[in-house]
């Protein structure tokens, strides 16, 4: 019999792995728990009202014609010793090798007041699905003249420039229905990815409007006041209309229960093979792999797996894993029809991912509109094509 590989998580990461994997010949059966997948690569569009939430949604049944076992279910537990994963309905899954791609776990304990019962009155929309409605219907909810407020943490965490993004659409969505209305942005960082280019839009498009605040100006915030509908910092409470958490957040929790993450709550892979450091036989690719300078993107996942399931084939036949290459481009929208990007080439030097450097840059500073509109063109061909590549 081929030999067997399981991969736990059908985001980006993992399907884009299953599908790999099965097209070198491999058995593969992925396990994830919902038959569909809510992607969050422009959810900040439906945010702001710009697309339907169905565009974000996703089935297996294109894995499932191309022979991969889908099972629905969510892994419990991994014995990497015995080579077994366990299922919740008890069942168990035997591996010759294990992918794991379980995204991320929002850290309800890293700001006082701010836990999962929390996050049902102020939303943090960063997995997509009824967190995305929820802070959509408040916006629209929300009476002309509000402010909103914004609380982004410090790195590392899931899309650095995804906050900066939702910040511009949600201030064009308050520019053109509520234009008496404010967005306050607070940040734990001082620095962030695209920040020219997100700071020149900001003072061109959405100025009075959009208020930015650094960590060094007072930007981060410590914890939340439910009743007051407020976030804590450490010059005063900001209470809002509608308020935005995004929380610290660390690997998926059974990157954590199977013991592939380390103290950082995050998992230390070889950056070759994306093996574990932790557990042979293991390797951890997307949200939840500490993959040096590349960043927490859909891009990155796809492009780690399609490397992941190279080397699990070579290894599983005996032979030399590649030295891979690995790009990642990152598209933000500031308005409809104005995209930016960031792009970067990444190869294993001392141990780690390391930046290419000069292989990559950033949209120019100065650019016509038209540059701005061929890219968010460019951003919406992307996304065709990666969720075509990772669910069929
Ligand atoms: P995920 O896509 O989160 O998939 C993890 C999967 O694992 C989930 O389906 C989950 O159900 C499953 N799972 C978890 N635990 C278990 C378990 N125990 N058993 C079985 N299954 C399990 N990236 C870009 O490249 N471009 C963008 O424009 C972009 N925009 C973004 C905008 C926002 C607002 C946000 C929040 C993110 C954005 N991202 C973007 C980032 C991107 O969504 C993530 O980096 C990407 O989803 C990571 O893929 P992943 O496979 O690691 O995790």
């Amino acid at each position: 019999a081929a030999p067997a590989v399981v991969v736990i998580g059908g985001g980006f990461g993992g399907a884009s792995c299953a599908r790999a994997l099965r097209r070198n010949g491999l058995a593969v059966t992925l396990v994830e728990p919902n038959a569909t997948y809510t992607a969050c690569p422009f959810s900040n569009a439906v945010i702001a009202g710009l697309r339907p939430l169905q565009r974000q949604r996703f089935g297996y049944d294109a894995l499932r014609a191309q022979g991969i076992a889908v099972v629905h279910q969510a892994a419990t537990g991994v014995d990497a010793a015995a080579r077994r994963v366990t299922l919740t309905d008890g069942s168990v899954l035997a591996y010759d090798r294990l992918v794991l791609a379980p995204g991320i776990t929002l850290r309800f304990d890293a700001l006082p007041g701010y836990d999962e019962a929390a996050a049902s009155v102020l939303p943090h929309a960063w997995q997509a699905g009824a967190q995305t409605e929820l802070l959509r219907s408040q916006l629209d909810a929300m009476e002309d003249g509000g402010t909103v407020v914004m609380a982004i943490p410090a790195n590392p965490y899931r899309c650095p420039p995804g906050p900066y993004e939702r910040a511009s659409l949600i201030a064009h969505f308050l520019k053109t229905r509520k234009p008496r209305s404010k967005l306050l942005v607070l940040d734990a960082k001082d620095v962030f990815s695209k920040q020219r280019l997100f700071e020149a839009a900001w003072a061109s498009l959405y100025p009075g409007l959009l208020e930015y605040v650094p960590l060094s100006a007072g930007g981060r915030v410590t914890g939340v006041d439910l009743a007051a509908r407020a976030v804590v910092t450490e010059f005063g409470n900001h209470a809002g209309a509608v308020v935005n958490v995004i929380p610290p957040q660390r690997a998926g929790e059974i990157a954590r229960i199977a013991g592939a993450a380390d103290r950082s709550g995050w998992c230390p892979i070889d950056p070759g093979s994306f093996e574990s450091r932790l557990l042979p036989g293991v390797h951890v690719i997307g949200d939840a792999a500490i993959a040096g300078a590349m960043p927490k993107s859909a891009f990155a996942a796809n492009a780690q797996a399609r490397v992941c399931a190279d080397a699990i084939t070579a290894l599983l036949r005996g032979a030399p894993v590649p030295e891979p290459r690995l790009l990642n481009t990152c598209y933000s929208l500031v308005a409809p029809g104005y995209g930016i990007s960031v792009a970067g080439v990444y190869r294993p030097a001392e141990g780690v991912l390391a930046d290419i450097p000069g292989a990559g840059g950033t949209s120019p500073l100065d650019a016509p509109a038209s540059v701005r509109e061929v890219e968010a063109g460019y951003a919406e061909d992307w996304f065709e094509t990666i969720t075509a590549d990772a669910f069929g």
